[in-house]
């Protein structure tokens, strides 16, 4: 059983920055989060596209923002436990007991719910074969990319994802786009980009076509596509690659006894409290009257659930303000160097 101040549930940037503003106080942190990687939202749906209302930041993307909280909260050394849901939670005296699907336990006098829109889980192929080659040679995400090169990849979807990956994968893959419809979905400029390769013969392109099977024993050899006709194509492929958009789900927490308004969980807007006495919740999971899902609130909403977290971790201790410019404790914390 792990022991801690706060357990935060959300790798998310509203999570991390969380982790920060726990640590500036003296309070020690674990996050859970149900992804493989940092980063929420900015890493998993937009990593290289340009955010540009991030204080003091007039642009940066998705992934340079997670690197950047990641180094912020380096001195406080906090522990990760990735790719496990928090799947319950319970009070175990005047403790929080926190369970994750890869059965790790936490006591903690309080949570911070920094779970944005829930967990997230890719729409799958709807024909069963699929399955079967499931992380094998059909896959809904790219974690390395240098496992397709020199392949033949299909990769279905017209939306962002797809094209991007289709324009990328094109540099050493052999790559047919199969989308449903005659228009993307995605970005003009990818599109754009395509429809040049394609006129170069770089990628290879069907639209309108779905996929109708999938072939192969022990090895993915060929699939069948059809239009809206029926009218059925054979491709031989060494690898599917699926970019349907994700299924967003608030998952356990709907059991957790909170309060949940149209998948939200409503808060007070003096520490981010839900319903439950040492449970808050911050970023896109909350909501209050005016509230913004922008990464800006999320931060503010840390901050205060922070402090928050603060009177049940330390109860003998009186909370004090302090600029981190001035407080030498913060600067300790930091690992500043007393002459810098
Ligand atoms: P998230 O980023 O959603 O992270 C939540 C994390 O919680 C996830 O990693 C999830 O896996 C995890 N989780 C959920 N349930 C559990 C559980 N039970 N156990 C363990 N882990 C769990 N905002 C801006 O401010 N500016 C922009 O320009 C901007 N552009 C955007 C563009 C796009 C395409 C999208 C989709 C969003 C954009 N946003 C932007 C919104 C911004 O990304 C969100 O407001 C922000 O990500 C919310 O952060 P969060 O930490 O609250 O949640």
């Amino acid at each position: 059983m792990i022991k801690t101040d706060v357990v935060v549930i959300g790798a998310g940037p509203v999570g991390l920055f969380a982790v920060h503003q726990l640590g500036l106080i003296g309070l020690k942190a674990e996050v859970v989060d149900n992804l493989d990687k940092v980063g929420g939202q900015c890493i998993e749906l937009y990593p290289d596209k340009p955010i540009y209302d991030i204080p003091g930041l007039p642009e940066c993307s998705g992934e340079s923002l997670t690197k950047n909280l990641l180094e912020q909260i380096k001195p406080f050394k906090t522990n990760f436990h990735l790719s496990q849901r928090v799947e319950q939670i319970s009070k175990e005296e005047n403790k929080w007991k926190i369970v994750t699907s890869k059965k790790n336990i936490f006591l903690a006098p309080n949570i911070i719910i920094a779970a944005g829109v829930g967990s997230f889980e890719p729409r799958k192929f709807s024909i069963k074969e699929a399955e079967k080659f499931e992380n094998k040679s059909v896959f809904y995400s790219v974690k390395d990319k240098i496992f397709f090169k020199d392949k033949k990849v299909c990769i279905f979807g017209g939306g962002d994802s797809a094209l991007d990956w289709a324009i990328e994968l094109s540099k050493f893959s052999d790559v047919t786009l199969v989308h449903r419809r005659n228009e993307f979905r995605g970005a003009e400029h990818s599109s754009g980009i395509v429809k040049k390769l394609e006129k170069e013969k770089k990628i290879k392109v069907k639209m309108p076509f779905q996929i109708h099977s999938i072939e192969g024993k022990d090895k993915l050899e060929t699939i069948i596509i059809k239009d809206d006709n029926e009218k059925t194509e054979k491709i031989e492929t060494d690898c599917l690659l699926g970019f349907f958009g994700l299924i967003m789900k608030l998952g356990p927490i709907v059991n957790w006894g909170l309060n949940v308004e149209k998948k939200t969980i409503p808060v007070n807007t003096e520490n981010f409290q839900t319903n439950k006495e040492g449970i808050f919740a911050i970023g896109d999971i909350c909501t209050y009257p005016g509230k913004l899902k922008l990464i800006l609130s999320g931060f503010h909403e840390g901050a205060l659930a922070a402090r928050g977290c603060f009177k049940l971790a330390r109860p003998n201790e009186k909370y004090r303000f302090e600029f981190t410019t001035t407080s030498k404790s913060m600067q300790e914390r930091l690992g500043v160097k007393k002459n810098d």
